[in-house]
């Protein structure tokens, strides 16, 4: 469990955003690497297997919007924190109409955008492609209210995703409560807000399984610090240094879950789904064994490596073979970072909450 939470003082309400700027030059500064980099890097097939879970949870959730819709309907998405426009590909695969596209890095904005009028482009020469109109802006989702950036502030919208970004909103309060309700306000009633975040119940019992006074832990290709007592955190603002193999070093938060649980409620928001990213592989694989199989980088085939946590036996099982063949599958590093995440479904419900 969670170290039972104090509850939210002054300091924390009004501490703000003091570490935002730091993530935002974090992500600006990084590079995007080419395909070869990718091959090489010790997370290749972790990073495929965590755009699979993402392409499950959006494939997921769209199919749920789709049969409450007559053939034709728009179908409106925000893809809050796009960094350099990862999901693009999954969201022409949904064929969506419109979709707009909003993180603090610019940089990482522009790729995105750039990424988007190829795929755009692409549509036009071929006549199977799908086509949809995109915005594009660069803000700080835990500061400003994101629909009055929109091109139509009286947008509704059937789809929000946050992916792998939510956590940093749980600075402060008040960071938390303007993220939340950027996903929340102009989702029309029926819509869904869908997230992947690192779940704060596995961190700690990370954390304590290192030992009583441990601080940090992790393995080859992750690792997490926390800076104070690790045995007095808050609820917000509950920092700690997450790094990743080649793609992320910076402060991140712990996400108190019933918190954000409440939280969404606030703004009409009703949790549909928690669950961690062992379960969901379990839960989903029989609808996605194929899409997993063409994600996992099948060409490039991975010597035997250790293993002997029973999930991670299953994966490597899965996607590591095709007709019998040994391909490529996560290390056992990789299996411990990937489930060190959860991914999270709310419904919006109405546009404010009597409870
Ligand atoms: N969602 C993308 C994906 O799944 O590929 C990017 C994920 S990346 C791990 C986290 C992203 O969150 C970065 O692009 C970062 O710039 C963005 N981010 C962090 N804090 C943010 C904030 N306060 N407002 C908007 N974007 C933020």
């Amino acid at each position: 469990n969670l170290p039972a939470s104090t509850s939210i003082n002054d300091e924390e309400e009004a501490s703000g955003a003091a570490n935002t700027h730091v993530v935002a030059h974090h992500y600006n500064e990084l590079k995007e690497a080419g395909r070869k980099e990718r091959h090489k890097s010790k997370i290749y097939f972790m990073r495929n297997f965590n755009n699979w879970i993402k392409s499950q949870l959006i494939n997921e959730y769209m199919a749920l919007i789709k049969q409450q819709k007559r053939i034709g309907d728009a179908l409106r998405v925000l893809d809050m924190c796009c960094g350099k426009g990862g999901d693009l590909l999954k969201w022409d695969k949904a064929a969506i109409s419109h979709l707009i596209c909003t993180d603090i890095a610019e940089v990482s904005v522009e790729q995105c955008k750039r990424r988007y009028q190829d795929i755009a482009q692409r549509a036009d020469k071929s006549k199977f492609g799908n086509k949809f109109t995109a915005e594009f802006f660069a803000c700080d989702s835990t500061m400003v209210r994101l629909r009055e950036r929109y091109k139509d502030a009286s947008l509704q919208l059937n789809l929000v995703s946050c992916q792998f970004a939510f956590h940093y909103c749980f600075e402060s309060l008040v960071q938390a409560d303007c993220m939340m309700r950027n996903a929340a306000e102009c989702l029309q009633p029926g819509g869904y807000f869908i997230a992947t975040m690192p779940d704060a119940y596995e961190i700690i019992r990370r954390l304590k399984a290192a030992g009583p006074d441990a601080r940090s832990f992790g393995n080859d290709v992750y690792s997490i610090e926390f800076e104070g007592n690790a045995n007095e955190l808050p609820l917000f603002g509950a920092k700690y240094q997450f790094h990743l193999e080649g793609v992320v070093d910076c402060p991140e938060f712990l996400v108190h879950f019933p918190t954000l649980v409440k939280l969404g409620r606030k703004f009409g928001l009703q949790l549909i789904r928690r669950s961690t990213f062992a379960e969901y592989y379990k839960e989903t694989l029989p609808q996605g064994r194929h899409l997993l199989q063409r994600m996992s980088g099948l060409e490039s085939v991975q010597p035997q490596r250790c293993g002997n946590d029973e999930q991670f036996a299953h994966v490597r099982k899965t996607v590591g073979t095709q007709r019998g063949r040994a391909v490529g599958t996560l290390s056992k590093s990789e299996w411990e970072a990937t489930t060190l995440y959860l991914v999270c479904a709310f419904k919006k419900c109405k546009n404010s909450w009597d409870a």
